[in-house]
């Protein structure tokens, strides 16, 4: 960081992946087959940003210095004029391996196990299997078209960004973000931008996030 060429160079040099086989597969039974459902991405990703500070909070017991600010909370933030809506973990954060590892393949069974039920479901029967199995993640992509992740491991300096349209393949590069956690930063689809309503925002957190036993707060526009 001491030279500022030596900075932009890494600053802007983005590598691009291509998701592992079964993503495209999953992405596209998720985007395709849950349109009527679509506000679960925001119990999904509401439940990883909990997840992450579940983790971080274990990870601290024995490492001090990871120890989660006093004010941790999942916040959610809609900005109208950029047609954004972005999801804020205090959480354990991501490496550029995790992000590779853990957004561009799927290794977990649960949501393979989805994808398999979904694909052999009858399209009435698929709304009901929502509720059994996490969508996991890519749900993001059912109201937007370029997701951005930054993400900062706790522990490490370095932050990241990991960003994909969701066609095929994803761009990852170095980023900055001053303290550890992620920033899911949704690009809303122009037929989704109900979701930037802080009214629609609301009722979906009530129905959805209201076991989460960390502050889940709804930002205004602007701050
Ligand atoms: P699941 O939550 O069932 O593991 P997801 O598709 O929802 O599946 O998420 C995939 C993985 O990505 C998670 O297991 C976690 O490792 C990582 N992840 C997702 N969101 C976050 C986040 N906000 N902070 C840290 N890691 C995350
Ligand atoms: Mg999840």
């Amino acid at each position: 960081m001491s030279d500022d060429s030596t900075l932009h160079e890494t600053q802007t040099a983005a590598e691009q992946h291509e998701f592992g086989a079964e993503v495209g597969r999953l992405l596209d039974l998720v985007v395709h087959s849950l349109y009527s459902e679509r506000e679960i991405f925001l119990r999904e990703l509401v439940a990883n940003a909990a997840d992450a500070t579940d983790r971080r909070r274990f990870e601290a017991l024995t490492r001090a210095e990871l120890a989660l600010p006093e004010d941790a909370a999942v916040r959610i933030t809609p900005d109208q004029a950029a047609h954004t809506l972005t999801i804020t973990d205090d959480g354990i954060g991501m490496s550029r391996d995790e992000l590779i590892a853990n957004l561009g393949t799927i290794a977990r069974s649960g949501t393979r196990a989805f994808g398999q039920n979904l694909a052999d479901a009858k399209p009435e029967d698929r709304p009901s299997l929502i509720g059994q199995f996490g969508v996991g993640f890519y749900a993001a992509f059912m109201v937007a078209d370029r997701v951005e992740v930054v993400s900062r491991r706790a522990g490490d300096d370095q932050a990241w960004a990991w960003t994909s349209d969701g066609r095929g393949t994803y761009e990852i590069r170095p980023a900055t973000r001053e303290l550890p956690g992620t920033d899911i930063v949704l690009h809303i689809k122009s037929d989704a931008e109900e979701f930037l309503e802080p009214h629609r925002l609301e009722a979906i957190i009530r129905k959805w996030a209201d076991h989460i036993t960390l502050p889940v707060k709804l930002q205004r526009d602007g701050e």
